[in-house]
């Protein structure tokens, strides 16, 4: 554990705020995990223990630290309880510009003068965040990857006005919790969704014009260059809603036509067809299933432009 953090809050308990919380608890620090919604941080509560007993059934983690872990975490519906003694407050609420601005105004009154302010933002700018809180010094990108406690890669992100002591200090902090950090500048998309949003945009207009069909492409895709998902699977994986949130920020960002999210996503999108967590996108999702099935109004090739 790192000296100066002791307590770490994480506002959000969706997919990657009970991830988030995850590594904080098992790497022995304090967690305390907010959300608006009581059943999502009960959820949460859930899928950390499941994820954990994987942990144990592998051999990775032991009952008893399994038990302190989860003892570590407590969780909270009211922000400023939340934070007041928080040395470090990741945000990773829905990825929405208006709601992290209220987030960040909010943390900057409520949190200890010293807490630093990270945002698992995956394409909305730090300077931009960190633009709403009279600590622009400490604010910065702490990307982490889906599914949290697998996926090696932090992506660091600093914003315009980020002291490099925070930098340093959030680089020691990743690799202490065993991941492997990349500090990155604050540039549209910054790297990670920069490269991997225009190659899903691509799969998704090549399906829209009647290039190749799902599988086809994510086939592709896997075996030609050796991707442990197709592009299709993984953007259902990580919503569409986020997918077409990220492909907004690169588009209006660099005002570059290459970005423009396919009309097909836009399309999906508003018609709730989300990915895995609407149950179907893609592909269609059933519980308890891990086999792939084509979307029925895909595979009737209906949506061919
Ligand atoms: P999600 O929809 O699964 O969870 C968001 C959670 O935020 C919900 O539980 C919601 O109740 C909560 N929330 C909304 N408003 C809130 C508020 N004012 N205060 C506290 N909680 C609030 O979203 P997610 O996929 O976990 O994404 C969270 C962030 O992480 C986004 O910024 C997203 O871009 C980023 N991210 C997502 C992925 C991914 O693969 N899903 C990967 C990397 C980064």
């Amino acid at each position: 554990m790192l000296q100066q953090i002791k307590t770490v809050t994480v506002i959000g308990s969706g997919t990657m705020g009970n991830g988030i919380c995850h590594v904080f608890a098992q790497g022995g620090y304090n967690v305390h995990m907010m959300d608006i919604n009581q059943a999502a941080l009960d959820r949460a509560i859930g899928t950390i223990g499941k994820n954990m007993d994987r942990q144990v059934t592998k051999g990775s983690l032991t009952e008893a630290d399994k038990a302190a872990a989860l003892g570590r975490i407590a969780t909270y519906t009211d922000l400023a309880t939340a934070v007041k003694d928080a040395d470090l407050i990741i945000e990773a609420a829905t990825e929405n510009i208006d709601l992290k601005m209220k987030i960040f105004q909010d943390l900057d009154k409520l949190a200890p003068e010293n807490a630093i302010l990270a945002t698992n933002t995956s394409s909305i700018s730090i300077t931009r965040i960190a633009s709403y809180t009279r600590r622009p010094t400490k604010v910065i990108g702490m990307h982490f990857m889906n599914p949290v406690p697998v996926m090696k890669l932090v992506e660091i992100i600093n914003g315009y006005a980020t002291d490099a002591k925070v930098t340093e200090l959030i680089y020691d902090l990743s690799k202490q919790l065993g991941k492997v950090p990349c500090v990155v500048n604050d540039y549209p998309g910054f790297i990670a969704n920069r490269i991997l949003m225009p190659m899903i945009n691509e799969a998704i207009l090549s399906l829209q014009e009647g290039v190749a069909g799902v599988e086809e492409i994510d086939t592709i895709m896997k075996l030609g260059m050796a991707h442990p998902m197709g592009p299709l699977q993984l953007a259902d994986f990580i919503g569409l809603d986020t997918c077409l949130a990220i492909l907004n920020v690169l588009y209006t960002g660099f005002g570059n036509q290459k970005y423009a999210p396919a009309s097909l996503l836009i399309n999906m999108v508003q018609a709730g067809y989300l990915g895995a967590k609407s149950g179907e996108g893609f592909y269609k999702y059933t519980p308890g299933s891990k086999e792939l099935v084509v979307s029925d109004r895909l595979a009737s090739k209906q949506w061919k432009m």
